[in-house]
């Protein structure tokens, strides 16, 4: 648990930004292949499809055995807190056993968005 928080504050915010920019540009492989070198983890594969079996109110899943996201359509595959969402328990299986809670994993893609909006915002 604490592991993962420590990794995520030692990305900067300017980083994150870039992660989110990337994923809206539709460069969302690159975007994962950075991220996963600040992890040191090995990419995940992210694919747009359904899981059978799995047809349902999901836009996106997580498949551990196969190491790939599912985005449900490519509106998805290019939307950066579904896809860090995913990307978390990605990373959460690399670290250890547990994919990690739904509540981490919506704060970690949170992370991500309010770095984007922080540093791209008119505010
Ligand atoms: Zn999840």
């Amino acid at each position: 648990m604490n592991k993962i928080k420590k990794i995520v504050i030692d990305i900067d915010d300017l980083t994150k930004s870039q992660i989110v920019r990337m994923i809206l540009e539709k460069q969302t492989e690159k975007a994962l292949e950075k991220l996963s070198e600040f992890y040191h983890v090995t990419p995940p594969q992210i694919v747009v499809g359904t899981i059978k079996g799995k047809r349902r109110t999901v836009y996106a899943l997580y498949v551990q055995k196969e190491r790939k996201i599912y985005a449900l359509n490519s509106e998805i595959f290019f939307n950066p807190f579904v896809v860090l969402h995913e990307y978390y328990h990605h990373i959460r299986t690399k670290l250890g056993v547990h994919r990690g809670s739904e509540r981490n994993a919506n704060k970690f893609a949170q992370e991500f968005v309010d770095a984007y909006k922080k540093i791209v915002g008119n505010g």
